[in-house]
Protein backbone atom coordinates (compact mmCIF):
# COMPACT_ATOMS: atom_id res chain seq x y z
CA UNK A 1 0.00 0.00 0.00
CA UNK A 2 1.32 4.01 -0.75
CA UNK A 3 2.55 5.33 2.17
CA UNK A 4 -0.52 6.92 4.52
CA UNK A 5 -2.96 5.15 2.63
CA UNK A 6 -6.08 4.29 4.35
CA UNK A 7 -5.29 1.20 6.71
CA UNK A 8 -8.96 1.68 8.92
CA UNK A 9 -11.05 -0.46 6.64
CA UNK A 10 -12.22 -1.48 3.31
CA UNK A 11 -14.94 -3.01 1.33
CA UNK A 12 -14.08 -4.90 -1.32
CA UNK A 13 -16.02 -4.90 -4.57
CA UNK A 14 -15.30 -8.05 -6.84
CA UNK A 15 -16.53 -6.88 -10.19
CA UNK A 16 -15.97 -10.23 -11.37
CA UNK A 17 -18.28 -11.61 -9.38
CA UNK A 18 -21.24 -8.76 -10.50
CA UNK A 19 -20.87 -9.44 -13.93
CA UNK A 20 -21.04 -13.37 -12.94
CA UNK A 21 -24.01 -13.20 -11.29
CA UNK A 22 -25.64 -10.88 -14.12
CA UNK A 23 -25.27 -14.11 -16.38
CA UNK A 24 -26.40 -16.71 -13.69
CA UNK A 25 -29.43 -14.28 -13.61
CA UNK A 26 -29.62 -14.08 -17.32
CA UNK A 27 -29.82 -18.04 -17.83
CA UNK A 28 -32.46 -18.14 -15.61
CA UNK A 29 -34.60 -16.10 -17.73
CA UNK A 30 -33.49 -16.48 -20.91
CA UNK A 31 -36.37 -14.77 -22.70
CA UNK A 32 -36.37 -11.74 -20.63
CA UNK A 33 -34.10 -8.58 -20.40
CA UNK A 34 -32.75 -7.53 -17.36
CA UNK A 35 -33.09 -4.45 -15.38
CA UNK A 36 -29.85 -4.15 -13.16
CA UNK A 37 -31.24 -2.35 -9.74
CA UNK A 38 -28.31 -0.36 -8.60
CA UNK A 39 -30.80 2.21 -6.64
CA UNK A 40 -29.04 3.25 -2.75
CA UNK A 41 -25.34 3.53 -4.80
CA UNK A 42 -25.45 0.06 -5.82
CA UNK A 43 -27.03 -1.70 -2.50
CA UNK A 44 -24.11 0.04 -1.33
CA UNK A 45 -21.55 -1.71 -3.77
CA UNK A 46 -21.35 1.54 -5.91
CA UNK A 47 -24.10 2.41 -8.62
CA UNK A 48 -21.71 3.51 -11.36
CA UNK A 49 -19.26 0.72 -11.03
CA UNK A 50 -21.69 -2.02 -10.67
CA UNK A 51 -24.19 -0.21 -13.03
CA UNK A 52 -21.15 -0.78 -15.79
CA UNK A 53 -20.25 -4.63 -14.88
CA UNK A 54 -23.71 -5.72 -15.40
CA UNK A 55 -24.21 -3.66 -18.60
CA UNK A 56 -20.87 -5.64 -19.66
CA UNK A 57 -22.02 -9.12 -18.87
CA UNK A 58 -25.40 -8.54 -20.58
CA UNK A 59 -27.83 -5.91 -18.57
CA UNK A 60 -29.88 -3.45 -20.95
CA UNK A 61 -31.75 -1.70 -18.02
CA UNK A 62 -30.89 0.19 -15.06
CA UNK A 63 -33.46 0.83 -11.77
CA UNK A 64 -32.98 3.25 -9.13
CA UNK A 65 -35.46 4.28 -6.80
CA UNK A 66 -35.09 8.34 -6.88
CA UNK A 67 -34.48 10.31 -10.31
CA UNK A 68 -31.28 12.05 -8.46
CA UNK A 69 -29.27 8.55 -8.77
CA UNK A 70 -30.85 7.69 -12.14
CA UNK A 71 -29.89 11.07 -13.31
CA UNK A 72 -26.08 10.40 -11.77
CA UNK A 73 -26.27 7.25 -13.85
CA UNK A 74 -26.75 9.45 -17.22
CA UNK A 75 -24.32 11.70 -16.71
CA UNK A 76 -22.25 9.20 -15.51
CA UNK A 77 -21.45 8.10 -18.96
CA UNK A 78 -22.51 4.56 -19.47
CA UNK A 79 -22.94 3.76 -23.38
CA UNK A 80 -26.29 6.14 -24.26
CA UNK A 81 -28.45 2.74 -25.36
CA UNK A 82 -28.81 1.76 -21.68
CA UNK A 83 -31.92 2.36 -20.43
CA UNK A 84 -31.95 3.93 -17.06
CA UNK A 85 -35.95 3.56 -14.97
CA UNK A 86 -36.55 5.00 -11.90
CA UNK A 87 -39.61 5.25 -9.79
CA UNK A 88 -39.66 6.81 -6.62
CA UNK A 89 -41.46 10.32 -7.44
CA UNK A 90 -42.87 13.25 -5.39
CA UNK A 91 -44.41 15.92 -6.48
CA UNK A 92 -41.76 18.81 -8.21
CA UNK A 93 -39.27 16.47 -8.57
CA UNK A 94 -36.89 16.54 -11.58
CA UNK A 95 -39.27 15.84 -14.42
CA UNK A 96 -38.04 17.88 -17.23
CA UNK A 97 -34.04 16.92 -16.52
CA UNK A 98 -35.82 12.79 -16.78
CA UNK A 99 -37.39 13.85 -20.04
CA UNK A 100 -33.58 15.31 -21.36
CA UNK A 101 -31.81 12.18 -20.06
CA UNK A 102 -33.54 9.92 -21.71
CA UNK A 103 -34.47 8.60 -17.97
CA UNK A 104 -37.99 6.47 -18.18
CA UNK A 105 -40.35 7.46 -15.22
CA UNK A 106 -42.93 6.00 -13.18
CA UNK A 107 -46.23 7.11 -12.47
CA UNK A 108 -48.29 5.54 -9.90
CA UNK A 109 -51.01 8.13 -10.16
CA UNK A 110 -52.52 11.01 -11.81
CA UNK A 111 -50.23 13.84 -10.41
CA UNK A 112 -47.56 12.23 -11.81
CA UNK A 113 -48.93 12.13 -14.79
CA UNK A 114 -49.99 15.78 -14.63
CA UNK A 115 -46.40 16.70 -13.77
CA UNK A 116 -44.64 14.87 -16.59
CA UNK A 117 -46.82 16.46 -19.31
CA UNK A 118 -46.53 19.69 -17.71
CA UNK A 119 -42.39 18.81 -18.11
CA UNK A 120 -42.69 17.13 -21.69
CA UNK A 121 -44.62 20.72 -22.76
CA UNK A 122 -41.47 22.39 -21.47
CA UNK A 123 -38.81 20.03 -22.68
CA UNK A 124 -40.21 20.09 -25.82
CA UNK A 125 -39.98 16.27 -26.42
CA UNK A 126 -42.34 12.81 -25.44
CA UNK A 127 -41.63 11.35 -22.14
CA UNK A 128 -40.94 8.12 -21.55
CA UNK A 129 -43.50 6.62 -18.90
CA UNK A 130 -43.82 3.08 -17.29
CA UNK A 131 -47.68 2.65 -15.47
CA UNK A 132 -46.93 0.24 -12.59
CA UNK A 133 -49.67 -1.05 -11.44
CA UNK A 134 -50.32 -2.20 -7.47
CA UNK A 135 -50.92 -5.54 -8.04
CA UNK A 136 -51.16 -6.33 -4.02
CA UNK A 137 -47.80 -4.95 -2.77
CA UNK A 138 -50.02 -2.43 -0.95
CA UNK A 139 -47.15 0.41 -1.63
CA UNK A 140 -46.37 2.25 -4.58
CA UNK A 141 -48.75 1.87 -7.67
CA UNK A 142 -51.84 2.53 -9.10
CA UNK A 143 -55.09 0.63 -7.86
CA UNK A 144 -56.99 -1.61 -10.11
CA UNK A 145 -60.38 -0.80 -11.24
CA UNK A 146 -61.08 3.01 -11.40
CA UNK A 147 -57.81 4.50 -10.77
CA UNK A 148 -56.07 2.27 -13.35
CA UNK A 149 -58.62 2.83 -15.75
CA UNK A 150 -58.21 6.47 -15.46
CA UNK A 151 -53.97 6.74 -15.59
CA UNK A 152 -54.35 4.42 -18.74
CA UNK A 153 -57.29 6.46 -20.60
CA UNK A 154 -54.99 9.85 -19.55
CA UNK A 155 -51.96 8.91 -20.45
CA UNK A 156 -53.25 7.57 -23.83
CA UNK A 157 -54.63 10.90 -24.50
CA UNK A 158 -51.19 12.20 -23.17
CA UNK A 159 -49.28 9.81 -26.11
CA UNK A 160 -52.00 10.56 -28.80
CA UNK A 161 -51.01 14.48 -28.63
CA UNK A 162 -47.19 13.44 -28.70
CA UNK A 163 -46.33 14.43 -25.15
CA UNK A 164 -45.25 11.01 -23.75
CA UNK A 165 -44.72 7.36 -24.55
CA UNK A 166 -46.27 4.24 -22.76
CA UNK A 167 -42.81 2.27 -22.76
CA UNK A 168 -44.02 0.03 -19.61
CA UNK A 169 -46.60 -1.82 -17.55
CA UNK A 170 -45.02 -2.79 -14.68
CA UNK A 171 -45.86 -3.94 -10.64
CA UNK A 172 -43.73 -5.25 -7.73
CA UNK A 173 -44.45 -8.51 -5.33
CA UNK A 174 -44.93 -8.24 -2.02
CA UNK A 175 -43.64 -11.82 -0.95
CA UNK A 176 -41.77 -13.37 -3.45
CA UNK A 177 -38.87 -14.25 -1.11
CA UNK A 178 -41.85 -16.67 0.47
CA UNK A 179 -41.72 -20.03 -1.34
CA UNK A 180 -45.24 -20.76 -1.99
CA UNK A 181 -47.38 -17.82 -0.39
CA UNK A 182 -50.73 -17.18 -1.83
CA UNK A 183 -50.14 -13.41 -2.72
CA UNK A 184 -47.62 -14.01 -5.33
CA UNK A 185 -50.10 -16.61 -7.34
CA UNK A 186 -52.73 -13.66 -6.83
CA UNK A 187 -50.26 -10.44 -7.95
CA UNK A 188 -49.28 -12.45 -10.79
CA UNK A 189 -52.77 -12.95 -11.89
CA UNK A 190 -53.99 -9.36 -11.13
CA UNK A 191 -50.98 -8.05 -13.08
CA UNK A 192 -51.75 -10.02 -16.26
CA UNK A 193 -55.62 -8.62 -15.99
CA UNK A 194 -53.72 -5.16 -15.52
CA UNK A 195 -51.90 -5.59 -18.23
CA UNK A 196 -54.31 -7.09 -20.60
CA UNK A 197 -56.80 -4.08 -19.54
CA UNK A 198 -53.97 -1.37 -20.88
CA UNK A 199 -53.29 -3.36 -23.86
CA UNK A 200 -57.14 -3.77 -24.67
CA UNK A 201 -56.96 0.23 -24.75
CA UNK A 202 -54.01 0.63 -27.24
CA UNK A 203 -51.41 0.64 -25.03
CA UNK A 204 -48.58 -1.12 -26.79
CA UNK A 205 -45.47 -1.54 -23.93
CA UNK A 206 -42.15 -2.33 -25.10
CA UNK A 207 -41.85 -4.25 -21.44
CA UNK A 208 -43.82 -5.66 -18.55
CA UNK A 209 -42.20 -6.81 -15.76
CA UNK A 210 -43.03 -8.15 -12.12
CA UNK A 211 -39.46 -9.81 -10.99
CA UNK A 212 -37.15 -9.03 -8.20
CA UNK A 213 -34.28 -11.44 -7.45
CA UNK A 214 -36.49 -13.86 -5.97
CA UNK A 215 -38.82 -13.75 -8.25
CA UNK A 216 -36.23 -13.79 -11.12
CA UNK A 217 -34.47 -17.01 -9.59
CA UNK A 218 -38.02 -19.25 -8.68
CA UNK A 219 -40.82 -17.87 -10.75
CA UNK A 220 -40.25 -18.44 -14.26
CA UNK A 221 -44.17 -17.53 -14.89
CA UNK A 222 -43.00 -13.70 -13.89
CA UNK A 223 -40.31 -13.11 -15.73
CA UNK A 224 -42.26 -11.22 -18.94
CA UNK A 225 -40.08 -9.09 -21.11
CA UNK A 226 -37.74 -8.09 -18.32
CA UNK A 227 -36.36 -8.91 -14.95
CA UNK A 228 -35.29 -6.60 -11.98
CA UNK A 229 -32.80 -8.44 -10.06
CA UNK A 230 -31.26 -6.44 -7.26
CA UNK A 231 -29.69 -8.05 -4.19
CA UNK A 232 -29.05 -11.30 -6.33
CA UNK A 233 -26.97 -9.63 -8.63
CA UNK A 234 -24.46 -8.65 -5.49
CA UNK A 235 -24.54 -12.44 -4.53
CA UNK A 236 -26.58 -12.06 -1.40
CA UNK A 237 -29.98 -14.20 -1.28
CA UNK A 238 -32.98 -12.51 -0.80
CA UNK A 239 -33.90 -14.65 2.32
CA UNK A 240 -32.75 -17.70 3.91
CA UNK A 241 -36.14 -19.25 2.49
CA UNK A 242 -35.16 -18.99 -1.12
CA UNK A 243 -31.63 -20.83 -0.52
CA UNK A 244 -28.69 -19.85 0.05
CA UNK A 245 -26.37 -17.33 -2.81
CA UNK A 246 -24.67 -20.50 -3.70
CA UNK A 247 -27.73 -22.45 -4.64
CA UNK A 248 -28.19 -20.36 -7.55
CA UNK A 249 -24.63 -20.20 -8.99
CA UNK A 250 -24.06 -16.52 -7.03
CA UNK A 251 -20.81 -15.20 -5.61
CA UNK A 252 -20.84 -12.46 -3.32
CA UNK A 253 -19.77 -9.14 -4.26
CA UNK A 254 -18.42 -7.38 -0.99
CA UNK A 255 -16.17 -8.14 1.72
CA UNK A 256 -15.53 -6.00 4.89
CA UNK A 257 -12.46 -6.14 6.37
CA UNK A 258 -10.72 -4.31 9.03
CA UNK A 259 -7.33 -3.60 10.15
CA UNK A 260 -7.16 -3.97 13.95
CA UNK A 261 -6.75 -0.69 15.72
CA UNK A 262 -5.30 -2.52 19.13
CA UNK A 263 -4.64 -5.81 20.58
CA UNK A 264 -4.33 -5.35 24.71
CA UNK A 265 -4.10 -7.95 27.54
CA UNK A 266 -7.22 -7.16 30.41
CA UNK A 267 -8.20 -9.49 33.75
CA UNK A 268 -10.64 -11.69 33.94
CA UNK A 269 -13.69 -9.40 35.61
CA UNK A 270 -13.76 -6.23 33.00
CA UNK A 271 -16.48 -4.95 31.66
CA UNK A 272 -16.31 -4.01 28.10
CA UNK A 273 -17.47 -1.21 26.06
CA UNK A 274 -20.69 1.11 27.10
CA UNK A 275 -22.88 -0.89 29.55
CA UNK A 276 -20.65 -3.31 30.46
CA UNK A 277 -22.90 -5.56 28.20
CA UNK A 278 -19.60 -7.93 28.25
CA UNK A 279 -17.81 -8.99 31.25
CA UNK A 280 -14.77 -11.18 30.42
CA UNK A 281 -14.66 -14.66 31.64
CA UNK A 282 -11.04 -14.34 32.52
CA UNK A 283 -7.86 -13.07 31.88
CA UNK A 284 -7.64 -12.67 27.88
CA UNK A 285 -7.30 -10.04 24.84
CA UNK A 286 -9.25 -7.81 23.51
CA UNK A 287 -8.83 -6.23 19.95
CA UNK A 288 -10.26 -3.50 18.70
CA UNK A 289 -12.36 -3.35 15.36
CA UNK A 290 -12.56 0.38 14.04
CA UNK A 291 -16.20 -0.12 12.75
CA UNK A 292 -19.16 0.92 14.21
CA UNK A 293 -22.99 1.52 13.39
CA UNK A 294 -21.44 4.78 12.05
CA UNK A 295 -20.40 3.00 9.72
CA UNK A 296 -23.53 0.71 9.33
CA UNK A 297 -22.19 -1.91 11.68
CA UNK A 298 -25.74 -2.47 12.89
CA UNK A 299 -26.01 -1.85 17.10
CA UNK A 300 -28.24 -4.77 17.14
CA UNK A 301 -25.47 -7.08 16.39
CA UNK A 302 -24.09 -5.82 19.67
CA UNK A 303 -22.83 -9.19 21.28
CA UNK A 304 -23.47 -11.48 18.26
CA UNK A 305 -22.14 -10.04 15.24
CA UNK A 306 -19.02 -12.88 14.03
CA UNK A 307 -16.03 -12.07 13.17
CA UNK A 308 -13.10 -13.77 11.47
CA UNK A 309 -9.90 -13.51 12.86
CA UNK A 310 -6.66 -15.23 12.38
CA UNK A 311 -8.67 -18.22 11.02
CA UNK A 312 -10.96 -17.84 14.00
CA UNK A 313 -14.61 -16.71 14.18
CA UNK A 314 -15.03 -14.23 17.52
CA UNK A 315 -17.69 -12.25 18.23
CA UNK A 316 -18.45 -8.63 19.04
CA UNK A 317 -18.06 -8.39 23.18
CA UNK A 318 -20.11 -5.78 24.53
CA UNK A 319 -22.39 -2.87 22.65
CA UNK A 320 -21.36 -2.14 19.15
CA UNK A 321 -20.13 1.72 19.47
CA UNK A 322 -20.36 4.66 16.50
CA UNK A 323 -16.94 4.34 15.31
CA UNK A 324 -15.71 0.60 16.89
CA UNK A 325 -16.39 -2.31 18.85
CA UNK A 326 -14.28 -5.31 20.57
CA UNK A 327 -13.87 -9.11 20.15
CA UNK A 328 -12.71 -11.52 22.63
CA UNK A 329 -9.47 -12.36 21.20
CA UNK A 330 -9.44 -15.62 23.84
CA UNK A 331 -5.67 -15.13 24.61
CA UNK A 332 -4.72 -15.07 21.08
CA UNK A 333 -2.04 -12.22 20.48
CA UNK A 334 -2.08 -10.67 16.59
CA UNK A 335 -0.66 -7.68 15.73
CA UNK A 336 -2.13 -4.27 15.82
CA UNK A 337 -3.03 -4.30 11.72
CA UNK A 338 -4.16 -7.71 11.82
CA UNK A 339 -7.05 -8.20 9.38
CA UNK A 340 -10.39 -8.65 11.00
CA UNK A 341 -12.82 -9.64 8.27
CA UNK A 342 -16.74 -9.19 8.85
CA UNK A 343 -18.24 -10.48 5.76
CA UNK A 344 -17.41 -11.43 2.68
CA UNK A 345 -17.69 -14.74 0.30
CA UNK A 346 -17.44 -17.29 2.88
CA UNK A 347 -15.16 -19.57 0.94
CA UNK A 348 -12.21 -18.41 3.42
CA UNK A 349 -13.99 -19.47 6.48
CA UNK A 350 -15.12 -15.63 6.69
CA UNK A 351 -19.00 -14.80 8.06
CA UNK A 352 -21.38 -13.86 5.09
CA UNK A 353 -23.61 -10.87 5.13
CA UNK A 354 -26.39 -13.37 5.80
CA UNK A 355 -24.36 -14.18 8.71
CA UNK A 356 -24.76 -10.36 10.29
CA UNK A 357 -28.07 -10.24 9.18
CA UNK A 358 -28.79 -13.24 11.48
CA UNK A 359 -26.73 -11.93 14.45
CA UNK A 360 -28.99 -8.51 14.27
CA UNK A 361 -32.41 -9.74 13.92
CA UNK A 362 -32.41 -8.06 9.75
CA UNK A 363 -32.11 -8.41 6.31
CA UNK A 364 -28.85 -8.90 4.61
CA UNK A 365 -29.79 -6.20 2.36
CA UNK A 366 -29.92 -4.10 5.36
CA UNK A 367 -26.02 -5.12 6.06
CA UNK A 368 -24.89 -4.36 2.99
CA UNK A 369 -26.69 -1.51 1.95
CA UNK A 370 -25.94 0.26 5.39
CA UNK A 371 -22.42 0.13 4.72
CA UNK A 372 -21.32 4.03 4.95
CA UNK A 373 -19.75 6.27 3.02
CA UNK A 374 -16.41 6.24 5.30
CA UNK A 375 -15.94 2.77 4.63
CA UNK A 376 -13.55 3.35 1.11
CA UNK A 377 -14.77 0.87 -1.69
CA UNK A 378 -11.90 -1.20 -3.72
CA UNK A 379 -12.85 -2.10 -6.49
CA UNK A 380 -10.99 -5.32 -7.52
N1 LIG B 1 -37.88 -3.49 -8.24
C1 LIG B 1 -38.26 -2.58 -7.34
C2 LIG B 1 -39.37 -1.66 -7.64
C3 LIG B 1 -37.59 -2.49 -6.11
O1 LIG B 1 -37.96 -1.58 -5.22
C4 LIG B 1 -36.54 -3.40 -5.85
C5 LIG B 1 -35.85 -3.36 -4.57
O2 LIG B 1 -36.42 -3.46 -3.53
C6 LIG B 1 -36.20 -4.34 -6.83
C7 LIG B 1 -36.88 -4.36 -8.01
C8 LIG B 1 -35.11 -5.34 -6.59
O3 LIG B 1 -35.47 -6.18 -5.55
P1 LIG B 1 -34.47 -7.33 -5.06
O4 LIG B 1 -33.31 -6.62 -4.46
O5 LIG B 1 -35.23 -8.11 -4.07
O6 LIG B 1 -34.10 -8.09 -6.27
Amino acid sequence: APEGAELRARAEIDLAAVRANVRALRERAPGAALMAVVKADGYGHGAVACARAAVEAGATWLGTATPQEALALRAAGLPADVRIMCWLWTPGGPWRQAIEADVDVSLSGMWALREVIAAARLAGRPARVQLKADTGLGRGGCQPGDDWTELVTEALRAQAEGLLRITGLWSHFACADEPGHPSVAAQLARFREMVAYAETRGVEPEVRHIANSPATLTLPESHFDLVRPGIAMYGVSPSPEIGTPADFGLRPVMTLTAALALVKHVPGGHGVSYGHHYVTPGATTLGLVPLGYADGIPRHASSAGPVLVEGKWRTVAGRVAMDQFVVDLGGDEPGPGAEAVLFGPGDHGEPTAEDWAQAAGTIAYEIVTRIGSRVPRVYV
